[in-house]
């Protein structure tokens, strides 16, 4: 296993579309336990393939307390959804930043599993909020996106100072 890079905000590369897994073989497989490694390091509760410049629809997570419950989705799509509800949400790719989002309370998903198997999952809370944004990360949307252009501004320009010390 490997820890992976995250690319970080405002990284055009963020934006691009990722493509959809045609087989689920042993290099996605590889690519998943990377991407769940990266996470548990980071440390984070998500992680989307872009985030590691990998444009291929997988993304991780884990929301569990004691982080011990991976789940991986390929594939993944919301095929349901209700309610809304806001909650204050970071993103590895924009570390050190909080704020809230309103996003749909409940989703249904469908993807494929690590063996390739298709499945369905209902999410709510924490892990409801989580794949949805790990979904968009997919689409190049990231949680910037929903809020204020004079909040994404300023986020933007402390990614940039951020980036300028630590290189
Ligand atoms: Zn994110």
């Amino acid at each position: 296993m490997a820890i992976l890079h995250i690319l970080r905000y405002p990284d055009p590369r963020l934006r691009n579309k990722a493509a959809p897994v045609a087989r689920v073989d042993d290099e996605i497989r590889r690519l998943i336990d990377d991407m769940l490694e990266t996470m548990y390091q980071a440390p984070g509760i998500g992680l989307a393939a872009p985030q590691v410049e990998v444009s291929k629809r997988v993304i991780v997570l884990d929301v569990s307390e004691q982080r011990n419950q991976p789940l991986a989705l390929i594939n993944p799509e919301i095929v349901a959804q209700e309610g809304r509800e806001t909650m204050d949400e970071g993103c590895l790719s924009v570390p050190g930043i909080y704020e809230p989002v309103e996003r749909a309370q409940r989703v249904r998903v469908k993807a494929l599993d690590r063996d390739g198997r298709p499945f369905e999952m209902e999410a709510d809370g924490l892990l409801g909020v989580c794949i949805q944004h790990e979904i968009d990360h997919l689409e190049g949307r990231l949680f910037v996106d929903y809020l204020t252009e004079m909040k994404r501004r300023r986020i933007r320009k402390k990614m940039e100072k951020l980036r300028r010390h630590t290189m």
